[in-house]
């Protein structure tokens, strides 16, 4: 079953708690860099890693948006790729916040908390990830096999 973002959540200030954000990025390739586009970002309710710092797009030549969802200011971050989310098959075509897109709700797919919408056209598509449905994270090591 699919849990909603609760408005409770949703606070006037929504983003302190993801560094990057405000992160000056150098022109050239630094280990500081490196580290803070390689942190996942994951589901705020589980854990489970949604996307990555480095799957940060700018849509109309911005990365972060301000809107209002059913009466509360919700603000999110648009991202090239969701691999840790999955959505919900119901794709609508009616009132968008990114004109020319439809939009279908997108989930934890390991919790099932909706954590954003996918944004998609003919030619395109984005996730708009809600900033309070995500945490920084340092990836999980890749498990390796007991060795004898
Ligand atoms: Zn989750």
């Amino acid at each position: 079953m699919e849990k909603g973002i609760s408005p409770d959540f949703l606070g006037q200030e929504q983003t302190s708690h993801l560094t990057y954000l405000t992160w000056d990025f150098a022109l050239f390739e630094n280990e500081a860099d490196k580290q803070l586009l390689n942190k996942d970002l994951v589901c705020a309710a589980c854990g489970h890693p949604v996307t990555k710092v480095s799957d940060k797009i700018d849509v109309r030549g911005r990365h972060a948006y301000r809107f209002t969802n059913l009466g509360y200011p919700i603000q999110l971050g648009c991202y090239g790729n969701a691999s840790g989310s999955i959505g919900t098959g119901r794709i609508s075509n009616g009132y968008s916040w990114f004109r020319g897109y439809a939009w279908e709700i997108q989930l934890c797919n390991h919790c099932y908390t909706q954590v954003g919408w996918k944004y998609m056209n003919a030619e395109t598509h984005f996730y708009g990830l809600v900033f309070k449905m995500l945490r920084e994270a340092d990836p999980k090591e890749p498990d390796v096999g007991e060795t004898e």
